[in-house]
């Protein structure tokens, strides 16, 4: 099993702020993210069948969209998916040969290929779905924040974002240092009260999801109301519960 690293108070915590009031579903993100990855750091990634009926791949981000509530109360919900880089990542607990590992100096969580065995024991412990099997082979592949951009010097220091960040036409993925309470994703998640997904489960997730403005307070016909069993607490989403309960399925 894999220990994670002692982290220095001053470190680096990098991940991401999805705004879920914003994203339009148009997968711009994942198409990019496809395709930067698909020549760097753990390129390939392979398609299988990818013009036949059961098509399918290794996407590192993946945009699913969900129909919610009914009547006047619907909407749709465009949620974008990918690895959290979460602070007590099971999945790297769990790798019996250290190839999952939790970088101490900025908080991403990758994968050494040249040592995986490929057993999935990180994917069965990811709640998230996060985790990508490369059939081809025989390892396990995830979203690495573009550490191939984001520390990039030959590319203009604009640039040096995610993938998915760089392309995202309304401006719903932002990249930052989560570690630092001053920074722009730091005051982003305070003043429009982003959420963790299923925190109950103590992964910690660093990446954040800022529910949809339009739901704050409201509670029309149609809307998916909490159990009885499961109050909302005060500031929490509703959305943000009901995406969690499509996640846990
Ligand atoms: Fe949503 Fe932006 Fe991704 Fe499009 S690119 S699906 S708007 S997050
Ligand atoms: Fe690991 Fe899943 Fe968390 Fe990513 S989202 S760090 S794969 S547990």
């Amino acid at each position: 099993m894999t220990d994670l690293p002692a982290r220095p108070p001053d470190a680096k915590k990098l991940g991401l702020v999805i705004d879920l009031d914003v994203c339009v579903g148009c997968h711009a993100c994942a198409t990019a993210c496809k395709e930067w990855n698909s020549g760097g750091h753990s390129a390939p990634l392979p398609d299988f069948q990818p013009y036949g009926a059961d098509a399918w791949g290794v996407w590192f981000n993946r945009v699913h969209s969900f129909e919610e509530g009914e009547g006047a109360g619907a909407r749709t919900v465009h949620f974008p998916r990918s690895c959290l880089h979460c602070d007590e990542p099971a999945c790297v607990t769990v790798c019996p040969t250290g190839a999952s590992y939790k970088r101490a100096e900025d908080g991403i969580v990758l994968v050494n290929a040249e040592i995986c065995i490929g057993c999935k024991l990180c994917s069965w412990a990811c709640p998230y779905g996060a985790r990508e099997f490369d059939e081809d082979q025989g390892v396990m592949k995830k979203c690495t924040l573009c550490i191939d951009r984001i520390y990039n010097d030959n590319l203009p220091e604009s640039e040096r974002l995610p993938a998915c960040v760089m392309v995202c036409p309304t401006s719903a993925r932002h990249f930052g240092d989560f570690g630092d309470p001053g920074s722009a994703v730091s005051e982003l998640v305070a003043a429009r009260a982003g959420k963790d997904l299923m925190p109950e489960l103590g992964y910690r997730p660093v990446n954040k999801y800022l529910p949809p403005r339009r739901a704050h307070g409201e509670n029309p016909a149609g809307h998916p109301a909490a159990s009885p069993a499961e109050p909302v607490q005060p500031g929490e989403s509703r959305l943000l519960r009901w995406v969690d309960r499509l996640l846990s399925r």
